[in-house]
């Protein structure tokens, strides 16, 4: 450790995952001094247990469905298994590729690391290792574990969590996902690739829920092709063991039967036994409560990322913590529009989205006042080439900006940039018909879905 009894830092940061390191790693860069405690693994459950591992396991799911489809591009090619401890060991190889980047960007930075688990000892420390670390300020970033329900106990084995998930040593023959939002669909999605019987079990009347309903039932559509069976709108009730795996009976007494149990009901914010309440932060359920500059109601205690209650999301716990980090520097911050906060699924196919939903948009501005437009992907060349179906729905305020993009369709998770764009800068319809889009790509859809509903459709009907 660089610093002695006596050092003061300017910010000492709690949690070294997505929010805690880029609030550290822009404060150092404003010239801040800055302790960085974590007790586990510098990037947190991004990097080691979240977005980062999903993703290469989908990415291997892809593969897979690629050689089993080959014919039908005329490429002759046999699907002969997944190979589980390989499919690891490339997993694995990109975390550790990034882990080992992002620890010398937060040692060049010159952030004070300490590795260790750290307690809030008062409104400006946190003690770690029997060593108290003062600060001016303290950010908490202790972020989010899974969560489980009453009586369902996880076991690491037959009952298991996203953690246990990614580091499964074998290809479940059948296995029940309960919970069907993100991380329930896109580890439904990865384990069908694999070639496992999936039963998704959600108890809201649609998978993704929060989404737009079209975007939900594109994809249910989309599953139901794939062979990913799922219930909705009945509440899981119980977890038994059988001889070999695991029942689920839910409230209306259906059950089901499979090998493994993921319970993928959402994540818990890590805050119990760490100093909070006693140094008087306010919280709601366990999540830190913060204004729209992340100030706790302690003022030197400032909380970003999934242990405060707002969209949990690795991008939104950066944004969070430079944030913090450009306000104690002295900078102008400005809040984060949580509503433009890109959103991607990467379920096969991806769901993307950003703004509001078309059901918000006439809450908020009178159904009357919403018009929406949807393109079919079929129109659109490349991805017809990659065979993939979908749409591009858009959200519109009468003779206004557009205030929702929703899309559905393999990769359309690349498309979501400019879909932020258009909505962060309230783009209206006419002009993003005006910039071209290069074809064929599958952002010429974005271009055509605008061109259609300024009123001079191009490959779409009027
Ligand atoms: C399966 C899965 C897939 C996901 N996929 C995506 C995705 O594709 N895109 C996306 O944007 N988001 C995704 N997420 C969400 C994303 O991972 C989180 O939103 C993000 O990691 C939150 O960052 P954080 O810094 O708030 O918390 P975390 O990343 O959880 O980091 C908190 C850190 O604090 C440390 N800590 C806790 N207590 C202490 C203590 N007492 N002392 C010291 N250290 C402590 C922990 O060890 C941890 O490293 C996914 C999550 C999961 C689980």
């Amino acid at each position: 450790m660089a610093n002695d009894a006596s050092t003061v830092f300017d910010l000492v940061i709690l949690g070294g995952g997505s929010g805690g390191y880029a609030a550290a790693l822009r404060a150092a860069q404003l010239g801040l001094d800055v302790a960085l405690i974590e007790k586990n693994k510098l990037g947190g459950t991004c990097l080691h247990n979240g977005c980062i591992p999903t993703k290469a396991l989908l990415h291997a799911g892809e593969i897979a469905d690629q050689a089993r489809e080959s014919e039908q591009f005329g490429v002759k090619a046999t699907f002969e298994g997944i190979d589980i401890a390989a499919v690891h060991k490339y997993k694995d190889d990109v975390i550790s590729g990034l882990y080992k980047g992002l620890q010398g960007l937060v040692a060049s930075r010159k952030v004070t690391y300490i590795e260790g688990e750290g307690r809030l000892s008062s409104p400006t420390s946190v003690d770690v290792n029997g060593q108290r670390i003062e600060g001016r300020h303290v950010v908490l970033a202790t972020g989010s574990v899974p969560r489980s329900l009453p009586g369902l106990t996880i076991d690491g084995n037959r009952i298991i969590s996203s953690d246990h998930a990614l580091t499964l040593d074998r290809v479940p023959k059948t296995a029940i996902v309960l919970g069907g939002g993100v991380i329930g669909v896109e580890f439904a999605s990865a384990w069908k690739s694999f070639g496992t019987d999936v039963t998704i079990v959600e108890g809201l009347p649609h998978l993704v829920p929060v989404e737009d309903e079209n975007s939900s039932k594109l994809l249910e559509r989309a599953f139901r092709k794939r062979g990913i069976k799922f219930n909705l709108g009945t509440f899981f009730q119980s977890a038994e063991y059988t001889a070999d795996g695991v029942k689920v009976t839910l409230a209306d007494g259906k059950t089901f039967e499979a090998e493994v149990l993921l319970v993928a009901i959402g994540r818990g914010p890590v805050s119990q036994n760490l100093g909070y309440e006693e140094q008087g932060v306010a919280m709601d359920r366990g999540y830190v409560l913060v204004d729209e500059y992340m100030r706790t109601n302690v003022p030197t205690i400032s909380a970003v990322g999934d242990l405060v209650p707002t969209l949990q999301l690795a991008h939104v716990g950066f944004a969070e913590g430079i944030l913090v980090a450009e306000r104690l520097a002295g900078l102008k911050a400005v809040p984060v529009d949580y509503d433009g906060v890109p959103r991607v699924t990467y379920c096969h196919p991806e769901v993307a989205s950003v703004g509001i939903t078309e059901a918000k948009a006439k809450e908020v501005y009178g159904a009357d006042k919403v018009v929406t437009l949807k393109y079919n992907l079929a129109g659109n060349g490349k991805s017809k080439i990659l065979k993939t179906a979908g749409e591009i729905k858009l959200v519109q305020v009468r003779d206004g900006a557009v205030v929702g993009v929703h899309m559905v369709g393999d990769r359309m998770g690349e498309q979501v940039g400019e879909a932020q764009l258009i909505y962060n800068w309230e783009a209206l319809p006419a002009e993003v018909a005006q910039l071209i889009h290069a074809h064929p790509t599958q952002n010429e859809a974005m271009g055509e879905a605008h061109l259609a509903l300024a009123g001079k459709p191009l490959h779409s009907h009027d």
